[in-house]
C-alpha cells in the first residue's frame, strides 16, 4: 500500500487531496497546522489508513516508517488570507517547503509542490504559458504570496537537480468546490453566500477583470496524472474558460435564483488584470483536461454553502 503524506492536508485543497488518495488504496498522513484548515474538512475520512497530524510544516516534519509521496499543499491561499498572514505565508512557502523537500529525500519519496498561477503575477503574456517567467510586484501586498511560491519552486527544482530528488510542479489556477470556507474572501466563497442570503454582489473594480476557475475533482485528477508522469518543470492545472467577474457574478445569480444585486467596491492593488491557463502541456503530456463545466460546478458547490448558512 502506498504511503502519502499533504501538508495542508485539513485545507480545501488537501482534504480533497487526501480523500482521492484514500480512494486510490493509500494509506495517507495528513499534517495540517489548523490556521486556515479545518479537522471538520477531513472528518469523514477517518479510518485504519487515515491519521492526521496538528503540526506546523515550518518546523522539522518528523514522521516515523517509510513514505513514497509527499504533497507540500501547506499555505494561506486566499488573498484575504495571506494579507492577514504575510510572515506565515513566506515562512510556509520559502522554510515550510525546505522541510517538506528535506523529509522527501530521507525517505527517498517523490514529491509535488502546490505552486500557483500567482507566479505569473499581473502578466503581460495571455493565456499564461509555463515558460512565461511572470510580472510579479515582489514588494507589493500580494507580494508575500506570490514570492514564496516562487521561491518554492526554485527550491524545488535545486532538489531535483542537486539530489536526484524526484519532484513535479503544480501551478494551480482559480479553483472552486465544497470545502472553501464561506468568505475566506475569494470570489466564489464570496458570492455564493452573498447570493443566498440575497445580498448585494461586492464585485472589486468595474468587473471586467478575467479568471478561469476550475472545479476541484478535475483539479485533483490533474495532480495524480502529474505525480504520475516522469516530467518535472512545471505544468499549469486549470480550467481554460476564461469570463469576467461580472459574468462570474451574474452566473452565480442566475443559478442561484437570486436577488441580489451587484455593489462595485475598489480593485485590491495588484490585482491581476486578466488570468487563462494554457494548458497544451498538460494535454500533451498528461492527457489531462477539465472536464465539469461552471454550471455543473457551482450545482455541486452551492448546496455546501447552504448547508454553511443554516448551521449558523
Ligand atoms: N473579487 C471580487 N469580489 C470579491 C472577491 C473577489 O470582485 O468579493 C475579485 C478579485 O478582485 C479578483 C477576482 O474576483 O479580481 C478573483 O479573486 P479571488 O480572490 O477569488 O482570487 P485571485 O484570482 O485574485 O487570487
Amino acid at each position: 500500500m502506498p504511503r502519502s503524506l499533504v501538508t495542508g492536508g485539513a485545507g480545501f485543497l488537501g482534504s480533497h487531496l487526501c480523500e482521492f488518495l484514500l480512494n486510490k488504496g493509500h494509506e495517507v498522513i495528513a499534517i495540517d497546522s489548523l490556521l486556515t484548515g479545518t479537522v471538520a474538512n477531513i472528518e469523514h475520512l477517518q479510518c485504519e489508513q487515515f491519521k492526521f497530524i496538528k503540526h506546523d510544516v515550518t518546523e522539522y516534519i518528523y514522521c516515523a516508517g517509510p513514505i513514497d509521496y509527499v504533497f507540500h499543499f501547506a499555505s494561506p491561499a486566499s488573498p484575504k488570507d495571506y494579507l492577514e498572514l504575510p510572515i506565515q505565508t513566506l515562512k510556509v512557502g520559502s522554510m515550510g517547503t525546505h522541510k517538506a523537500l528535506g523529509l522527501a529525500k530521507e525517505k527517498k519519496a517523490t514529491f509535488l509542490l502546490a505552486s500557483t498561477s500567482e507566479v505569473y503575477g499581473d502578466p503581460q503574456v495571455h493565456p499564461q504559458r509555463e515558460d512565461y517567467w511572470g510580472h510579479v510586484n515582489p514588494v507589493g501586498p500580494r507580494g508575500v504570496y506570490d514570492e514564496a511560491k516562487r521561491f518554492a519552486e526554485a527550491i524545488t527544482m535545486a532538489y531535483h537537480r542537486f539530489h536526484g530528488l524526484n519532484t513535479k510542479i503544480v501551478r494551480i489556477f482559480n479553483t472552486y468546490g465544497p470545502r472553501m470556507r464561506p468568505n475566506d474572501g475569494r470570489a466564489i466563497p464570496s458570492f455564493v453566500p452573498q447570493a443566498l442570503r440575497n445580498e448585494p454582489i461586492t464585485v472589486f473594480g468595474d468587473g471586467s477583470q478575467t479568471r478561469s476557475f476550475c472545479y476541484v475533482d478535475d483539479l485533483v485528477d490533474g495532480f495524480y496524472r502529474l505525480l504520475m508522469s516522469d516530467f518535472h518543470e512545471p505544468v499549469n492545472i486549470g480550467n481554460p474558460r476564461e469570463m469576467t467577474i461580472r459574468e462570474l457574478a451574474d452566473t452565480i445569480v442566475r443559478t442561484t435564483g437570486s436577488k441580489s444585486t451587484i455593489d462595485y467596491e475598489p480593485l485590491p492593488e495588484d490585482d491581476p488584470k486578466v488570468r487563462q491557463p494554457d494548458i497544451s502541456k498538460a494535454r500533451e503530456i498528461l492527457g489531462w483536461e477539465p472536464k465539469i463545466g461552471l454550471e455543473e460546478g457551482l450545482s455541486r458547490t452551492i448546496p455546501w454553502f447552504r448547508q454553511r448558512i443554516a448551521e449558523k
